[in-house]
């Protein structure tokens, strides 16, 4: 991921390394291609715009041009824009033994809403979070499918639990969304589980009906979380389907998949500048176990090299 930003930064961060002294016109230059390198990398252009202005106020000041090493100062400006581009403040340490950033904070059953289109990884992400609960946080967790449209999805989730060790709900023939996310929250009161996670049905496009079919859902069960999954190797797609999701329905957070596939990382990069909801988490592969949390820092990181 982000082989091709993390090249270009390198070589604009070397030649800024070599030079002694800066005037604000190699300042400028240098944040030009900075520019151009994030949106080769397909991050948003409202985003990117927003950056270099931020970038630029930090660099031009006195203190930057006149301090002994100008060339590691925009560096770290540039470093700590990304990082606040990701939605992380710099210099913060990131815990790695802190709980999944989930909000689990109501009676339980906690409902936790799983929303997004088709295709996008909602299931997987589905398993792998219910499994993440179950084995770092120790929780009792509950999977419902509510996915009534494709005929295989109740199934699907119902191997995948069969796999991971988490229980599923019985499937009932015929029966309607709403009536399946009752059925789960019920029986997610008498049989004692921590939470029960909602695997709402996709469309291959944004359409008012699943808008709407959502939006029943959410009203009916009020999640602590609505957590909107997308695919990463779609970009900027991925980033306005978010924007519409949380419009309409209120995301609380979004899961990125397949982020071990997309190189330019355009969809990472600009999410949550462009929808104000936090990426939680990111599907690094297949496997029930590739799931991480998203530490803006270490990607910043991860970026810079
Ligand atoms: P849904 O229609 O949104 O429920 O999508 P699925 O959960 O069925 O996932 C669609 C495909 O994407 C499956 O083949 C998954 O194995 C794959 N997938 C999901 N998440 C990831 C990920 O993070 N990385 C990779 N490489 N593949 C993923």
């Amino acid at each position: 991921m982000f082989e091709g930003l993390s090249g270009r930064l390198g070589d604009i961060f070397d030649r800024l390394r070599k030079r002694g002294a800066l005037s604000e016109a190699d300042v400028g230059a240098a944040l030009r291609e900075v520019r151009v390198a994030l949106l080769e990398a397909d991050v948003a252009l409202p985003v990117v715009k927003d950056f270099i202005d931020k970038a630029r106020e930090r660099a031009v000041g006195h203190e930057v041009l006149r301090s002994v090493t100008p060339g590691q100062q925009v560096i770290k400006i540039v470093h700590d824009c990304l990082i606040e581009m990701l939605g992380g403040t710099p210099g913060e340490m990131p815990d790695i033994n802190a709980p999944t950033p989930i909000n689990l904070i109501a009676v339980p059953p906690v409902p936790v809403l799983m929303v997004g289109l088709q295709g996008s990884g909602k299931t997987t992400t589905t398993g792998k979070l219910a499994l993440r609960l179950k084995d770092r946080d120790n929780r009792k967790v509950l999977m419902a499918s509510l996915d009534t449209r494709r005929p295989a999805a109740q199934e699907q989730l119902k191997i995948l639990g069969e796999q991971i060790g988490v229980t599923t709900l019985p499937i009932v023939p015929g029966q309607e969304p709403l009536a399946i996310a009752r059925r789960a929250l019920e029986r997610g009161r008498l049989e004692g589980f921590d939470v029960v996670l909602l695997d709402t049905a996709g469309r291959l496009a944004i359409d008012e009906e699943l808008m709407a079919e959502v939006v029943a859902i959410r009203d009916a069960t009020k999640p602590t979380e609505t957590l909107l999954v997308a695919d990463a190797m779609t970009g900027q797609d991925a980033v306005n389907v978010a924007r519409t999701f949380h419009e309409r329905v209120g995301v609380t957070g979004i899961v990125l998949t397949r982020v071990d596939g997309d190189s330019r990382g355009g969809a990472a990069l600009s999410m949550r500048a462009v929808t104000g909801q936090p990426i939680k988490l990111i599907g690094t592969g297949e496997k029930m176990d590739a799931l991480e949390l998203f530490h803006p820092d270490r990607i910043a990181n991860r970026i810079l090299g």
